[in-house]
C-alpha cells in the first residue's frame, strides 16, 4: 500500500512539472521592465521572443527624452530654450523639434487651450514643492503676458528653437509623454516585437494581438477619478494606438478648502473649473492624444468633443 502511494505521489508530481512546462512553452513570450521616468511608472511589456533587448533600447530612448524634456533639469533643451534671450537661436535635439511642432498644431486647432508657452504661470502654482499655495492675482496677471504675447519660431532645417520674448518660457509637462509613446512603439516595432503595450504613466500605447485575451484586443480600464488605483469608471477595447488620460486627481493641493490641480486654463492663468474631474482621449498616435487630453479637458465638453471629433479622436469624460 505503502509502495502504491509513493508511485502515484511520483506519477502526480510528473504530471504536474509536465503539465507547468508545457503552459510554459505554449505562451508567447514577454519581455517587460518599469522604470521611473517623466516622473512617473513607466512599464514597457514586449510580446514576441527575446524581445528583452528591444525593451531596453526603448527604456534608453525615454531616458534620453525625459532628460532633453525635463523643465527641472538645468543642461534640458527646454532650459537652455527657457534661458535664452529673445532672438536667440538654440540648437535642440530633433526631437524637441518634433514635440514643440506638433504642440504649436495643437495649440492653433485648440483655439490657444492647449499652450506650452503656459510655463510662466504654471510655475507660479508650484505643484511640484511640499507645501504649494494659490499666487496672487496680480502674479497672475502679470506671468499671462508673458504667455499671451510669447512667439515661438522653430527652424526645423537648422533644428534650432528661438523666442520672441526674454521672459518666455515652455513646459512640455503635456505633451513629452505622449511623444515619448509614439517612439516607443515606433522601436519596438523596429525590432520586430509582435505584440507590445507601454504604459507611461497612464498612457496607454498598443499594437499588435494581445496574446492575453481571445479576441486578440486590447482592454484599457479608465481609473474611476479619486477612487483607489485599479477601480474603472469603464473599458476601452482597441486593436491599436493610444489611449491617454488627463485628470485632475493626480496632482492638486488644497488650500483653505479649494483645490488647485495643474491643468492650467491658459486663458485665465488658473486650474481650469469643469464638472468632470478627468478627459480620456483615444486616437491612433500617442502624442496627439496627450496634446488633445489636455486641450479638451480646458475647453469643456462641447468644444472639447467638437475638437476630438475634428482630429479623428473618442473622448471620454468623468
Ligand atoms: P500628466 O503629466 O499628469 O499626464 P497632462 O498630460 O494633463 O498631465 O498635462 C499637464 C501638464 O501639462 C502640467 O503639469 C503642466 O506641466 C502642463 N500644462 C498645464 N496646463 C497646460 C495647458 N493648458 N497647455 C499645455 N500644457 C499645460
Ligand atoms: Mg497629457
Amino acid at each position: 500500500m505503502k509502495k502504491l502511494k509513493t508511485i502515484f505521489l511520483i506519477l502526480l508530481i510528473f504530471t504536474l512539472i509536465f503539465g507547468l512546462a508545457y503552459r510554459a512553452f505554449d505562451r508567447v513570450p514577454k519581455s517587460e521592465s518599469t522604470e521611473f521616468l517623466f516622473d512617473t511608472y513607466c512599464t514597457v511589456a514586449a510580446y514576441s521572443k527575446d524581445a528583452d533587448a528591444a525593451v531596453s533600447a526603448v527604456f534608453d530612448e525615454l531616458s534620453r527624452l525625459h532628460s532633453l524634456t525635463n523643465f527641472f533639469d538645468e543642461s534640458s533643451d527646454v532650459s537652455k530654450i527657457n534661458r535664452a534671450k529673445h532672438g536667440e537661436k538654440v540648437k535642440v535635439d530633433p526631437c524637441v523639434i518634433n514635440i514643440i511642432s506638433k504642440a504649436q498644431e495643437i495649440k492653433l486647432a485648440s483655439d490657444g487651450a492647449f499652450d506650452i508657452s503656459i510655463a510662466p504661470v504654471s510655475m507660479l502654482w508650484k505643484f511640484d514643492e511640499n507645501t504649494p499655495t494659490p499666487p496672487t492675482d496680480e502674479q497672475i496677471s502679470q506671468s499671462l503676458l508673458s504667455v499671451k504675447n510669447s512667439g515661438l519660431m522653430v527652424d526645423a532645417d537648422e533644428m534650432t528653437v528661438s523666442k520672441t520674448l526674454d521672459a518666455s518660457m515652455i513646459d512640455l509637462g503635456g505633451a513629452a509623454k505622449g511623444y515619448a509613446g509614439d517612439v516607443a512603439l515606433k522601436i519596438l516595432r523596429e525590432y520586430g516585437v509582435e505584440a507590445a503595450i507601454v504604459d507611461l504613466g497612464g498612457n496607454i500605447s498598443c499594437y499588435g494581438k494581445n496574446p492575453n485575451s481571445k479576441d486578440g484586443k486590447w482592454r484599457i480600464g479608465l481609473q474611476k477619478p479619486f477612487a483607489p488605483t485599479g477601480e474603472y469608471s469603464n473599458t476601452v477595447q482597441l486593436t491599436e494606438g493610444a489611449v491617454v488620460t488627463s485628470g485632475t486627481y493626480q496632482r492638486y493641493f488644497e488650500h483653505e478648502g479649494e483645490v488647485y490641480h495643474h491643468i492650467i486654463d491658459p486663458k485665465t492663468g488658473r486650474p481650469a473649473r469643469q464638472s468632470y474631474q478627468s478627459v480620456t482621449i483615444v486616437a491612433e498616435s500617442s502624442m496627439e492624444a496627450d496634446c488633445l487630453a489636455t486641450a479638451v479637458y480646458v475647453l469643456g465638453t462641447e468644444r472639447g468633443e467638437a475638437l476630438a471629433r475634428s482630429r479623428g479622436a473618442k473622448v471620454y469624460f468623468k
